[in-house]
């Protein structure tokens, strides 16, 4: 990540990553490595690893590893420039003010600035709307009738669109270009390409902030009836409602001290939810919860409690986004709330209802995504075989995506119990799902153990830290592809294309080229205790895969020999033969 030259890579450069760590968790010196109780998962004996020298760390119970801003990033849930500064900052290496712009990316700024700065001239416009007009003054009771006090509207800044169709136009246009007005999503230009107006007229309007606190967008509710219901701003260069979450800005904070998150459908839920002081509270606006909103909170939490309308819509979109979320690893709670009378309610309702310690108490009681799936299940017709299979086949998906077999094992159970299936039916579908996506699952930290071969590591070890003879290995590797169909091919097939370029050997980039298992395997080899390589060793590693080499070809020979239809010509094969058998001698001698 950091280019050579950067400043990312000066400060990687002076940066004591046992310092930086060393300020977040408690490190002693181990041999040539320091260890510590990992950060990232809990753990009573230590097996997280800093190696001074690599200057990067490795965790060998969770697989986490990195160099000092992997570090830095996961343990701040900041993005890489965010660490490379704070990293800066601990290590008193002053930070270079930002670069010249090109002209293009000036423009950009230029623009997205304006942008920015009409959506706070619009702000200030839909609130004045509402406060002192008489349009406003209707909509102000609506608000009231649904328990938005003053304090309310001002805290989350409502606003009022008025009916005119081009007032919000004619307090901008003097300021803005025809085309910057357009382009802000606020106003619109008629089909035929000529007139402009508002694009919100008679709707009450809720400011969309992005992560840092600017307004980018407008989510408008219809007063009366008109439709669409609900009308947001369109996508703009500075607005793009799958990148944002309403309320993020101000529930990011809390959502990182309680480590946890309640995710909601709509700003009139996050809005209630927040009011009763429970602040870490988001909203998708929308129904679908979309991949970049869900790493967006994954920078703050793991852990969501998905609380999303009743209705057949709600429900849709809880199962889509239960998917999402655990298929980013979070652990995922469901808040169904109870009908009210005949109405089936939403946070809002609920709240102004039964009050907000009741709401308390519904997240307390919030349950684990699974058993809210097998109560959406039971809701299925289960008197028949097959409405049973109905239902099992849409737990499966979930259950599988449950990483803890002990917890999948306890899970498999309850579904049987409650479903009146056969246990080792259940089990018997459950396993042959698994066995089918396998090949899709993270290798767990015991799988990986001791693989590769003893030669393999001894080499991945030399190409990192021999840099006299690195190149030459790198090298006799290539030629007689000699890394091909080893358990460490990917790892070394990298070693090769850095070993043989001129640039210096980082273990970190290498790792951020490799798979999930494959990293962990190059880290674990990183930190192995071992001698100083030397030359007459790496020939000897080299000797051993060529020999290696030659018994596999002769392995496939052999078996073409035996696959052979009595009475054809086998002369061919076996001269192959015989010259690969002489080979091998001569390799044994060599
Ligand atoms: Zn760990």
């Amino acid at each position: 990540m950091a280019e050579a030259g950067s400043f990312a890579d000066r400060v990687k450069q002076q940066a004591d990553i046992v310092r930086v760590v060393g300020e977040y968790i408690r490190l002693k010196k181990s041999g040539q490595n320091f260890t510590g109780l990992c950060p990232f998962h809990g753990e009573k004996t230590p097996s997280f690893a800093v190696h001074p020298v690599k200057q990067i760390y490795h965790c060998f119970g969770c697989g986490k590893g990195g160099d000092v801003f992997n570090f830095v990033m996961e343990m701040d849930k900041v993005p890489f420039p965010e660490a490379v500064r704070i990293v800066a900052e601990k290590c008193g290496i002053a930070i270079p003010k930002p670069k010249e712009r090109s002209p293009e990316q000036q423009k950009e700024h230029q623009q997205r600035a304006a942008l920015i700065e009409m959506h706070r001239e619009a702000q200030s416009f839909f609130t004045k709307q509402l406060e002192s007009t008489a349009e406003g003054r209707a909509a102000r009771a609506y608000l009231e009738d649904r328990g938005l006090n003053a304090e309310a509207l001002s805290r989350f800044g409502i606003g009022y669109a008025p009916s005119g169709g081009d007032v919000l136009l004619r307090s901008l246009k003097q300021k803005y270009a025809e085309k910057l007005l357009v382009e802000s999503g606020l106003i619109s230009r008629d089909q035929s390409g000529g007139r402009l107006f508002d694009r919100f007229r008679r709707r009450i309007t809720f400011p969309i902030a992005n992560e840092s606190g600017k307004i980018v967008a407008f989510g408008c509710r219809a007063l009366g009836d008109d439709q669409p219901k609900y009308l947001n701003s369109p996508e703009t260069p500075i607005y793009s409602k799958s990148n944002v979450l309403y309320h993020m800005d101000r529930a990011k904070e809390a959502i990182r001290r309680q480590d946890f998150a309640i995710l909601v459908e709509g700003y009139m839920d996050a809005i209630a939810v927040a009011r009763a002081d429970i602040v870490n509270v988001v909203a998708s606006c929308g129904t679908s919860l979309a991949e970049p909103q869900i790493k967006l909170l994954g920078r703050f939490t793991k852990r969501v409690i998905v609380n999303y309308d009743p209705d057949a819509a709600g429900q849709a979109a809880t199962e889509r986004s239960i998917s999402l979320l655990l298929e980013q690893d979070f652990e995922v709670r469901v808040l169904a709330l109870p009908a009210i009378g005949d109405k089936k309610a939403d946070p809002d309702l609920f709240i102004r209802e039964k009050g907000a310690e009741s709401y308390i108490k519904a997240l307390k009681d919030a349950p684990p995504y699974v058993d809210y799936l097998i109560s959406r299940a039971r809701q299925m017709d289960l008197s028949s075989g097959e409405g049973k299979l109905r239902a099992l086949n849409f737990l499966l998906p979930y259950l599988q995506k449950i990483p803890n077999r002990l917890l999948r094992s306890e899970w498999a159970t309850r579904i049987a119990q409650q479903l009146r299936i056969d246990e080792p039916v259940l089990r018997a579908a459950l396993s042959k799902a698994a066995n089918e996506r396998r090949g899709e699952v993270k290798t767990q930290p015991e799988l990986v153990g001791k693989a590769a071969k003893p030669t393999e590591r001894r080499l991945i070890r030399m190409l990192v830290e021999a840099e006299g003879f690195r190149r030459e290995i790198a090298r006799r590797l290539q030629q007689a592809r000699l890394y091909e169909g080893l358990e460490s091919e990917k790892i070394l097939a990298a070693l090769i294309v850095a070993g043989l370029s001129d640039q210096p050997m980082q273990a970190t980039e290498i790792g951020s080229l490799l798979d999930e298992r494959d990293r962990r395997l190059f880290f674990e080899i990183l930190f192995e205790p071992a001698q100083e390589g030397s030359w007459e060793e790496a020939e000897s590693c080299l000797e051993a895969l060529h020999r290696r080499q030659i018994e596999q070809e002769l392995l496939r020979v052999q078996r073409d020999i035996e696959a052979l239809p009595a009475g054809q010509s086998i002369r061919e094969l076996l001269s192959r033969k015989q010259e690969l058998l002489k080979r091998l001698a001569a390799a044994d001698h060599g």
